[in-house]
């Protein structure tokens, strides 16, 4: 099996989520548990887009050393030097130059035409690849381009050297089939194709973000980019946790390994929502407080039974110690009699059917019952009747 590389955004697009701003320290914090957690690459800011971003990249670039760091860095000979400032004591630094390839961003904001972009890109890597041993360049915009557009700049970078291609959807604007057939267009008319790994990184506009990351992965991308949360601008990006676990226990759809620490997942998504401010949904998937919960009573029943009944994944595999029962008014008798045990009651069946009734009544009145409740619920029988 063929292993699939994270890029791991959260510092840099995940940083860019309105009403989001870290500093240095934090930006350090999530950085070092972003390398316990084993992404590969850390981008860790956009060097030349203000003195703190600056600072931080140079910090995280200093003190981490086991993962490549990058900066983000326009089309400039400017940022790169910025950027190069910033990163030079990396262990492994990269540069990551983004310059948009469809129409509407050439027209409307570069005021560019299509050969001046390609002089610009060609221009941009050759100069990175004086600096940096590796460099990683975006077509932004990619999948609003003109596929033959498309193809001859990504020819072009790989041709001045670029090492990495990343065919970026900047607006999540395509679908699974669509963005899997792009990268299949871009092997049959790209020459140099072979000679640099491809990169995929989708927005969540349309929630598609993490099905279209799937897609290009089965297309053949050997590098996604994604944040923690799912966190970054509008929408957020593709979630890191959903494709990881999805790689993981669809192995056999997908056949690709990951250096990912699966088990640091949970304690990751904790100090980027403190961190950042971003609280998790509850039923976000993966990492949702509600992802291992389950209410109604049938569900429950098979769970304690056996938990692969209504669980395709092991909480452990997250690192979360065990799934959680809710007590509500969908439970069953077995899931409350479970909770019981676990307060540490065994009562006779007769006081276990009437205690039931009250439990029952109970949840018609409030949402969750909390083991304070079931002790109010028994208090009548625990002092004398417990069998053991
Ligand atoms: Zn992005």
């Amino acid at each position: 099996m063929s292993k699939i590389q994270f890029l791991d955004t959260t510092l840099r697009d995940g940083e860019q989520s309105p009403g989001v701003n870290l500093n240095r320290f934090e930006k350090l914090e999530i950085a070092r548990q972003l390398e316990a957690l084993g992404v590969d690459i850390i981008e860790a800011g956009f060097a030349a887009s203000s003195e703190g971003d600056f600072l931080g990249v140079q910090e995280i670039a200093r003190q981490i050393r086991s993962v490549s760091i990058s900066s983000l860095s326009r089309a400039k000979d400017s940022d790169i030097r910025t950027a190069w400032d910033a990163l030079k004591k990396a262990a492994e630094p990269r540069l990551h130059i983004f310059l948009a390839t469809s129409d509407i961003h050439m027209k409307h904001k570069l005021n560019l035409t299509r050969s001046e972009v390609l002089e610009t890109a060609k221009h941009c890597v050759q100069l990175a690849k004086s600096f940096f041993p590796k460099v990683q360049i975006s077509a932004e915009d990619a999948c609003r381009s003109d596929r033959a557009f498309l193809a001859e700049f990504v020819e072009t970078a790989i041709q001045a050297g670029a090492d990495v291609i990343n065919i970026p959807d900047t607006v999540g604007y395509i679908n699974p089939s669509e963005y899997y057939d792009l990268f299949k267009f871009l092997q049959e008319n790209v020459p140099s194709y072979d000679k640099a790994i491809f990169s995929c990184h989708c927005h969540d506009d349309l929630g598609m973000a993490v099905a279209n990351s799937l897609a290009a992965i089965q297309a053949g991308v050997e590098q996604v980019e994604c944040t923690v949360n799912g966190i970054g601008e509008r929408a957020g990006n593709a979630a890191l946790e959903e494709i990881a676990v999805a790689l993981h226990i669809r192995e056999d759809v997908y056949r690709k390994n990951t250096n990912l620490r699966l088990h640091e997942i949970t304690k990751t998504s904790e100090l980027v929502s403190r961190l950042t401010g971003m609280v998790v949904q509850k039923n976000k998937a993966i990492v949702g407080s509600n992802a291992f919960a389950h209410e109604s009573g049938i569900h429950q029943d098979g769970v304690l039974k056996e938990p692969t009944t209504y669980e395709i994944i092991p909480p452990a595999l997250i690192g979360l110690s065990t799934n959680s029962l809710v007590l509500g008014k969908h439970s069953g008798r077995h899931a409350f009699t479970d909770r019981l045990n676990g307060l540490g009651y065994e009562f006779s069946t007769e006081i276990i059917n009437e205690a039931f009734i009250q439990f029952k009544a109970l949840t018609d009145k409030k949402k969750d019952i909390t083991d304070e409740d079931l002790m109010r619920i028994i208090s009548k029988w625990s002092d004398k009747e417990v069998l053991k």
